[in-house]
């Protein structure tokens, strides 16, 4: 199977940008009359392809398994980080592949057909990463960003909580400084990847003095945190059925 990371660095990956920023051109022929049109170029056919290939070799034989013993897919995460289909949305000044949102909606549509379990685990990722690609600094996104560029590896983003489902605003989590460290205090739950991932984004109740970075979720700000502990985290699994 070829690898979305060679497309991309063969042909794909100077179109890549280019597609994420505007409607998908027509492949062949004239442009429609009314100048939209909603085909899949020559590229966002090869991503598709690639991802519906995937999906029926490694996903759909296995998801009634995964289903059944409710262990992380780990095998088909791997496979698909080394196929370029996952982490593939850091941009490209933090060395990453720089897939537009369309493109990897046209990943998910696929994965998603095969298991919408799996399809979760494999792009929830992207969530975790998003506040570090807007907010983050050069040395946090080297840090958090790099090793997802590394080792198949995956973000989680931790905002819900038992008071905070869509009332995101409701968060109680706090950060104490202590001394030189910050320690993080709250329950967060229904978190995709929660206990595998690598990092963690956790949103927090902002404290006097903080800067506002987002007028909308006033009062809340993102924390990339390296995995917890044991000793740190009191974790359960919670099966979901999608
Ligand atoms: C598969 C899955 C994966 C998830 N992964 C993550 C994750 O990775 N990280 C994370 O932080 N969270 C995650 N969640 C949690 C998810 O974000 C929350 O479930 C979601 O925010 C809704 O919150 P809630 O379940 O508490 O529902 P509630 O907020 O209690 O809402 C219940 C119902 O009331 C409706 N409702 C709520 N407020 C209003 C209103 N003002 N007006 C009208 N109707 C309203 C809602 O539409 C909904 O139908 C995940 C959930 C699922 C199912």
């Amino acid at each position: 199977m070829a690898s979305l990371v060679k497309l991309a660095k063969a042909t794909l990956r100077p179109g890549i940008r280019a597609i994420s920023t505007s409607l998908p051109a027509a492949s062949s022929g004239a442009p429609p009359a009314n100048g939209y049109s909603f085909e899949l170029n020559d590229e966002q056919k090869e991503i598709q392809s690639l991802a519906r290939k995937f999906t029926a070799e490694e996903i759909i034989p296995k998801a009634a398994e995964y289903d059944k013993t409710m262990e992380y897919p780990w095998p088909i995460v791997k496979k698909a980080w080394e196929l370029g289909l996952i982490n593939n949305h850091i941009p490209e000044h933090c060395g990453g592949q720089g897939m537009g949102v369309f493109d990897q909606c046209v990943i998910a549509e696929e994965i998603a057909y095969g298991c919408s379990g799996v399809m979760a685990s494999m792009l929830i990722t992207n969530i975790g990463q998003t506040p570090v690609i807007i907010a983050g600094n050069k040395e946090q996104q080297k840090k958090y960003l790099g090793r997802l560029i590394e080792e198949p590896l995956v973000a989680a983003y931790c905002v819900t909580e038992p008071g905070a489902g869509s009332d995101v605003n409701g968060v109680k989590t706090r950060a104490e400084k202590k001394g030189d460290e910050w320690i993080l205090n709250g329950q967060k739950m229904w978190i995709t990847n929660g206990g595998v991932a690598n990092w963690y984004v956790k949103n927090r109740v902002l404290e006097q003095g903080d800067k506002l970075v987002n007028e909308i979720l006033k009062g809340i700000s993102c924390w990339p945190v390296p995995t917890p502990t044991r000793k740190h985290l009191l974790a359960r699994h919670s099966p979901v059925s999608l």
